[in-house]
């Protein structure tokens, strides 16, 4: 049975019993709360529920926008000669796509969550929207899958580089347009105007869901003020598809607001940035996600902003070139793929070969794999040197003798989120270098950046090692060998920062 309350089809649940004593501590506690004035957050998530056609319209003005710099660009020429980015359509979704676009929606997600989910995205919002008129299907299995964001990251970080998505508008249009079409085709299958695409296929979904984990808001359910205040008649309307009562951290919420009051129970609030990644537990923890960070956000995303400026690129291009010629085999020397597989712009002169494609695919993979066996590594010995304990204090170890702490690899989102930004924000420079633009203090504000994540970092890995009730010298070596490994990623950047 549907009812519309501000406009959201809402429907029915089950309420569940609580004890009296249960029920007299939390009215206690609510009393006491009640009595304090709403914060300025808890108004603000409140005004964004109650303005949910305000935040539409914000969608479909980000849709309108998003299509024109999307498709637009993808049918003008390439311009042959050197022209401002204000002056060029291309150059200026180029711009405004990778360079500021992109680059702030990563950090926005450290600073305030899935904001950009839930109130910003063009293809959440269309993929929620033909879900609301489409077949209203469960989601299958397959697509429930835990390693989709994995796979979904991986496979587009990689094939964006071997067709130039940086570079090149029909690249963008093919990569971005593809996935939006997906997200509207997916959506129109499964579920009852929710956004199952989000929640499960989108390819930025898996580093969205990391990073968010570090964001200092939140929408805090108060779970003994929902048990005892009156039953709604309503459901939350909750875009991916939470169990909002038992919702504990951001990394699956869109902070989309519709749930803020609800039972009174729901606020926006602050909390320590720390807090989410300490809670982590070998229950909670998913090696899935550690599997991402290790390999496709310090590994493959690293690789692949990278290997254009490295000379060790260049030299694997070489020794491969000559083995091929000294072979007889000149295959892979052709460059007559279509666009759409291998960079092909012979008016611009920027054709790839099989051969440039093999190599940036090499390059790409040695990197991430270099990177993430090394932090494995320090991942399996850390454990080996934290599990021969006897008494664990507030750590479970329960599945310990045949399983790595794998969470303790997510003290490293910080290091990956800076990883990233540097990455982006390399783009950016780049093209603003290209207008003659030279901002004054990168190189400083880079490393500046590089140390705060490590300490960041370091200082999480610190406290999730302190947990555990081992002597000293365990702690210490078990933390050396973690954060010890996670120093090639440093060295990456300081090579392409300084020495290259
Ligand atoms: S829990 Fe669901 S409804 Fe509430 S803010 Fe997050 S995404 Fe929106």
């Amino acid at each position: 049975m549907n009812e519309t309350k501000n406009n959201i089809a809402v429907t029915f649940i089950d309420e569940p019993q609580f004890t009296d004593a249960a029920k007299g501590v939390a009215k206690k506690e609510i009393v006491n709360q009640e009595l304090a004035a709403p914060s300025l957050l808890q108004r603000l998530g409140d005004l964004m529920q109650a303005k949910r056609s305000a935040i539409q319209k914000i969608q479909w003005f980000v849709v309108l926008f998003y299509f024109t710099l999307l498709i637009w660009p993808a049918f003008l020429p390439l311009p042959k000669d050197y022209v401002h980015f204000y002056d060029n359509l291309i150059l200026l979704a180029q711009f405004i796509f990778w360079g500021i676009w992109w680059p702030f929606v990563m950090l926005s997600m450290v600073l305030i969550g899935r904001v950009w989910c839930g109130v910003f995205c063009p293809e959440g919002a269309l993929s929620e929207w033909s879900s609301r008129r489409g077949l209203a299907r469960l989601a299958p299995r397959w697509m429930r899958w835990g390693g989709w964001p994995f796979v979904a990251f991986v496979s587009t970080t990689v094939y964006g580089q071997l067709i130039s998505v940086y570079e090149y508008p029909k690249a963008a249009f093919l990569i971005l347009g593809g996935s939006t079409v997906a997200a509207m085709i997916v959506g129109f299958i499964y579920g009852r105007g929710k956004r199952v695409w989000c929640r499960h296929l989108c390819p930025a979904n898996g580093v969205f869901s990391l990073l968010s984990r570090l964001a200092p808001v939140h929408f805090n359910v108060e779970t003994a003020k929902w048990k005892t205040t009156q039953r709604l008649n309503y459901a939350i309307d909750c875009p991916p598809i939470l169990n909002v009562r038992n919702k504990v951290g951001n990394s699956d919420c869109h902070m989309c607001g519709r749930c803020s009051g609800y039972r009174d129970a729901v606020k926006l609030d602050v909390r320590s940035p720390n807090q989410e990644v300490l809670s982590i537990n070998n229950k909670t923890q998913n090696p899935w996600d550690i599997a991402l960070l290790f390999f496709g956000l310090l590994g493959v995303a690293t690789g692949a902003f990278q290997w254009s400026a490295s000379p060790w690129f260049v030299q694997l291009k070489q020794s491969l070139a000559e083995w091929f010629i000294n072979h007889d085999y000149y295959a892979l020397l052709d460059s007559n793929a279509p666009w759409w597989i291998l960079t092909h712009y012979p008016d611009t002169n920027d054709v790839f070969s099989y051969l440039d494609g093999l190599s940036i695919l090499l390059y790409i993979f040695t990197t991430a794999l270099a990177v993430s066996s090394l932090l494995l590594l320090g991942l399996w010995f850390a454990s080996i040197v934290l599990k021969e304990t006897k008494n664990i204090s507030s750590v479970d170890l329960t599945n310990v003798k045949t399983a790595l702490i794998w969470h303790l690899g997510y003290a490293f989102i910080p290091l990956a989120g800076a990883s990233l930004f540097l990455g982006l924000s390399s783009l950016t420079f780049t093209m603003l270098k290209a207008e003659h633009l030279n901002i004054i203090g990168i190189m400083p504000a880079r490393i500046i950046l590089l140390v705060l994540a490590y300490l960041w970092s370091g200082y999480l890995l610190s406290k999730k090692i302190i947990a555990f009730n081992v002597s000293p010298t365990r702690k210490i070596l078990a933390f050396s060998a973690l954060f010890g490994a996670s120093l090639l990623v440093a060295f990456s950047w300081v090579e392409m920062f300084f020495i290259w």
